[in-house]
């Protein structure tokens, strides 16, 4: 957690995983998936040959944390970890981290020929899963992966997670003097108005939801506003109810600022797709044997956030996401339960064990 490691600035970070996973016995890499984003690392790849007639298991959490995450100094708090109070803990995701690092040396340690293991730590999950969207997938046999990184408790295992669109929009209008030719200008901000007026925020559905958060224009009082920006986001479980009401959304900006003789252009971009994973899959078995051999009843949940399995699942890569116990993530109030961890490690080496089939 000491060690600085905000997106797009794990090189450090990923040394010493990398160095954490040589020496547990793993052939690590780093691919160049840093170099195609403007970060300085790139992701960690270890592997771990096992048993040939058992298939290989993927194991992954994220190096990055959000800001403030710079100068963490983690305090072990009672039964818990906190941070100083001016940062966050990064327990999203070193919990993850740990948790996997900790299950390959308790795996290991029981002397038993293990199936084939590849890790995968990213970088940049947290702006935009850049480091799973760049990952160098030549370099992954699993076909099934477990993703350590929800801030559920341990036990929560999530089989569902939105198609994530985004929206950008630039609305021009036409500039007058607000006072002495009015009639002249074509106000961006009244058609923007209108816009988002006509736009359903917040919950639309039980698996759909929908914001505009950002906004800005104008310059001046006197000046009838020429151009106005606006950023939304819809999520919904369901693909193509998110891409119909993205399309839909973007349709009647169009027309209502034709109306006024302004022009809009909207960009749509889908941020990440969903997923839905059966109960019977063979990587939520897996999850929910390795539970029980750890002493837990698995709890399946769907989210409405996004993270790196909604990439890997796009890459024809079977993943879920499993709960590691931080509490608060993303403030500077974020802690992690010493009790979690250390069962987010068991988690991690019975996952392992049970890939062996016993
Ligand atoms: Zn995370």
């Amino acid at each position: 957690m000491r060690i600085d490691a905000e997106s797009g600035e794990e090189a450090e970070l990923a040394q010493v995983v990398a160095g954490k996973l040589k020496s547990l016995g793993l052939a690590v890499t780093q691919d160049d998936a840093g170099a195609k984003f403007g970060g300085n690392a790139g992701n960690v790849i270890g592997r771990l040959p096992g048993r040939v007639d058992l298939e290989p298991i993927l194991l992954s959490a994220h190096l990055d944390r959000v800001p403030p995450g710079k100068g963490i100094k983690p305090v072990v708090e009672g039964d818990r970890i906190v941070s100083g109070g001016d940062t966050v803990l990064a327990a999203d995701d070193l919990s993850g981290v740990v948790a996997i690092l900790a299950g390959i040396r308790m795996a290991r340690a029981t002397k038993k020929e293990l199936p084939p293991l590849e890790v995968v730590f990213t970088v940049s999950e947290e702006k935009g899963l850049k480091g799973a969207k760049y990952l160098d997938y030549s370099q992954i046999e699993a076909k099934r992966g477990f993703v350590f990184d929800s801030s559920s408790p341990v036990g929560v295992v999530i089989l569902q997670s939105p198609t994530h669109v985004s929206m950008d929009v630039i609305i021009t209008g036409k500039a007058a003097h607000a006072a002495t030719n009015p009639g002249d200008g074509i106000s961006a901000i009244k058609v923007a108005a209108e816009t988002i007026r006509g736009f359903s925020f917040g919950r639309i559905d039980d698996q759909t939801t929908a914001n505009i958060g950002v906004i800005s224009g104008g310059v001046a009082t006197n000046i009838v506003a020429e151009q106005v920006s606006f950023k939304g986001e819809i999520r919904s479980l369901d693909r193509d109810r998110a891409l119909s009401l993205a399309k839909d959304c973007a349709e009647r900006i169009d027309q209502t600022a034709s109306r006024y003789g302004a022009l809009a252009e909207v960009s749509t971009t889908v941020d990440y797709y969903g997923y839905t994973i059966s109960r019977d899959a063979h990587v939520v078995k897996l999850a929910e044997k390795a539970l029980s051999m750890s002493g837990k009843d698995a709890v399946y949940r769907s989210t409405m956030g996004g993270s790196d399995a909604n990439v890997f699942n796009s890459m024809g890569l079977e993943s879920i996401v499993l709960g590691m116990g931080a509490k608060d993530v993303h403030s500077t109030a974020e802690s992690l339960p010493i009790s979690e961890l250390v069962a987010a490690g068991k988690l991690a080496r019975c996952i392992i064990l049970a890939g062996l089939g016993e």
